[in-house]
């Protein structure tokens, strides 16, 4: 293997745990967002959900205020009927009475189904209002929890920056620059053995002459199809095809 690889192949490590790393954040840093959202959508629910309640009410106290004012005017009819002396009279007002208590009896449907949805709203408006609570409850132990994880991801972090300082000191410049070039556009490894005759990056089939060339090599080799930097790994064992490992036995005591 090239010795300026050997470096590099240090500092690729170095960057592939950073690169796990400010994945995680990125994941945490979302569940914090989606918490967010939810209550967001919890509160405008129980917004929304409070207002059709209080229409409701409205709407069955309209409703009630009708029927007290239904209930005079027949007490009223009433009290006009035992003054009447003429039978035609009479009638008239025993007819008018009717239609009058029909009137109150559809109001009293009315304002029972009101009664019976805004009971339903009522019963959905607590439930809103308890998983808004539990989630803000739950978001507070979770934010929490992230906030602690960000805190170890950020010394983590720092320690690898400065162990990748330590190595960047030893690495050649020029290869370096090549690499970090190749790992900002691939957020990957981006120096891979070559295993089987196969990239190990891209894993599409190299040629012999390729591999070759590689093997012997002593300047940067790129992957003809991933552009990938190739090295022959020094260990044989790396290199060599799927072979069965020998497994050693144990003996039985
Ligand atoms: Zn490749």
């Amino acid at each position: 293997m090239l010795a300026e690889l050997k470096t590099i192949l240090d500092i690729q490590e170095i960057d592939m745990k950073m690169i796990r790393l400010l994945r995680l954040r990125k994941e945490r840093m979302k569940e914090i967002e989606q918490i967010d959202v939810l209550r967001a959508e919890l509160s405008v629910q129980l917004e929304e959900k409070n207002k059709e309640v209080e229409a409701l009410t409205l709407e069955i106290q309209v409703l009630e205020e009708k029927i007290t004012e239904i209930n005079s005017r027949i007490k009223r009819l009433e009290a006009q009927q035992g003054g009447v002396k003429k039978v035609d009279e009479f009638n008239a007002l025993t007819q008018e009475i009717t239609q009058t208590e029909r009137e109150r009896i559809n109001l009293e449907h009315k304002i029972s189904d009101l009664v019976d949805r805004k009971n339903s709203e009522d019963e959905i408006l607590v439930k809103i209002r308890d998983s808004l609570q539990a989630s803000e409850q739950s978001s507070l132990a979770l934010q929490e929890e992230i906030r602690s994880t960000l805190e170890e991801i950020q010394s983590e972090g720092h320690s690898l920056f400065v162990e990748r300082e330590n190595c960047v000191h030893h690495a050649d410049v020029s290869v370096l620059k090549i690499y970090e070039r190749l790992l900002h556009n691939k957020k990957d490894r981006v120096v891979v053995p070559i295993e089987n005759r196969i990239c190990t990056g891209c894993h599409i089939s190299l040629t012999a002459q390729h591999e070759n060339i590689v093997r012997k090599s002593g300047h940067l080799v790129f992957c003809e199809h991933c552009s990938r930097i190739h090295y022959w790994p020094d260990t044989p064992e790396a290199s060599e095809e799927s072979s069965p490992k020998r497994r050693r036995k144990r003996k039985a005591v």
